[in-house]
C-alpha cells in the first residue's frame, strides 16, 4: 500500500502547494482523503486515474479540503465514469455537497450521474467499513464554521493511517493516531499558538503519548515552510509517496 500527497498545502496556497488531498492505493484499496479546490488539476498533474478511485473521505467543509468535489464529480460525469463512488464525511455532507455544486455549477447537483454515487455521513467514534477500508472518525476542534470536523484513523491492508485534519490540539488525536503506521499531522505554525490550528511545538509535546511509527507534517503555513531545512521531521511535499 502507498500514500501519495496529491496536495499538502494550506487554504492560502502557501509555497505554491495544492490544497489537501492524499491518494491511498494498494492491492484492494484506492481512495482519497480530502479533495480541496485545486485537487482535480493536482490529480491530473500526477496522472492519477480518477475512475479507479472508490472512496473519498472528507474531514470538513472548508474549501481547501472539500471544494474539489464538484470538479471531481463533473470530471467523472464528462469522462463517462461507470465505477460507483462513495463520498463520506461529517454529518450534513449531503446538503453541503449539493450547496457547493449549485454555487459553482448551477443545476449540477440535480444531474443524475451515470455512475452510482453514495454520499455517507459519518459519526464520531463510529467505525464504518467501505470495502477493505475501515474508517474511525474522531471529533477535532477547528472553529465555528465548516464543521463538524473529523480526524480519521483508517485501517487497510494491515496498516493504520491517521490524519489529524485541521485542528487545534485536542486529546482525541491520541486515540486517533496512537501507534499508527503513518500519522499525517497538521503543523500549521512552528511554535506560535494559533486558534483552530496545530503548531509543531504543541504536537511535539504530545508525540510521546501518540507514538506514531511514522510522522509526516502537512498543511504548513509560510511560518513552517521558511524553516523546512532546519526541521527534524519529515514534511510533506506535493507528489511525495510514502510506502506502507
Ligand atoms: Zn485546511
Ligand atoms: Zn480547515
Amino acid at each position: 500500500m502507498q500514500l501519495q500527497f496529491v496536495g499538502c498545502g494550506d487554504a492560502f496556497g502557501s509555497g505554491g502547494r495544492y490544497n489537501t488531498c492524499f491518494h491511498v492505493t494498494g492491492e484492494s484499496v484506492n481512495f482519497l482523503i480530502d479533495c480541496g479546490a485545486t485537487s482535480l488539476p493536482a490529480l491530473k498533474r500526477l496522472d492519477i486515474a480518477r475512475d479507479a478511485i472508490d472512496l473519498v473521505l472528507i474531514t470538513h467543509f472548508h474549501g481547501d479540503h472539500f471544494a474539489g468535489l464538484p470538479f471531481l464529480l463533473l470530471d467523472a460525469q464528462f469522462s463517462r465514469r461507470t465505477r460507483p463512488l462513495v463520498i463520506a464525511g461529517p454529518e450534513g455532507i449531503e446538503t453541503r455537497l449539493a450547496q457547493v455544486m449549485e454555487a459553482l455549477f448551477e443545476n449540477s447537483s440535480k444531474t443524475k450521474q451515470r455512475f452510482g454515487l453514495s454520499v455517507v455521513a459519518l459519526s464520531p467514534e463510529q467505525t464504518r467499513s467501505f470495502g477493505a477500508v475501515k474508517v474511525t472518525p474522531f471529533p477535532v476542534v477547528h472553529g465555528e464554521s465548516g464543521g463538524p470536523f473529523l480526524a480519521y484513523r483508517i485501517e487497510a491492508e494491515g496498516r493504520v493511517i491517521a490524519y489529524s485534519a485541521d485542528t487545534e490540539w485536542t486529546q482525541t488525536l491520541i486515540p486517533a493516531a496512537r501507534d499508527a503506521d503513518l500519522f499525517i499531522a497538521e503543523a500549521y505554525t512552528y511554535d506560535k499558538v494559533v486558534k483552530n490550528h496545530l503548531s509543531l511545538a504543541t504536537l511535539e509535546a504530545h508525540l510521546a503519548e501518540i507514538r506514531p511509527k511514522r510522522l509526516v507534517l502537512t498543511h504548513m503555513s509560510d511560518d513552517m515552510l521558511e524553516r523546512l531545512d532546519t526541521l527534524a521531521y519529515t514534511t510533506a511535499s506535493d507528489g511525495m509517496v510514502v510506502e506502507l
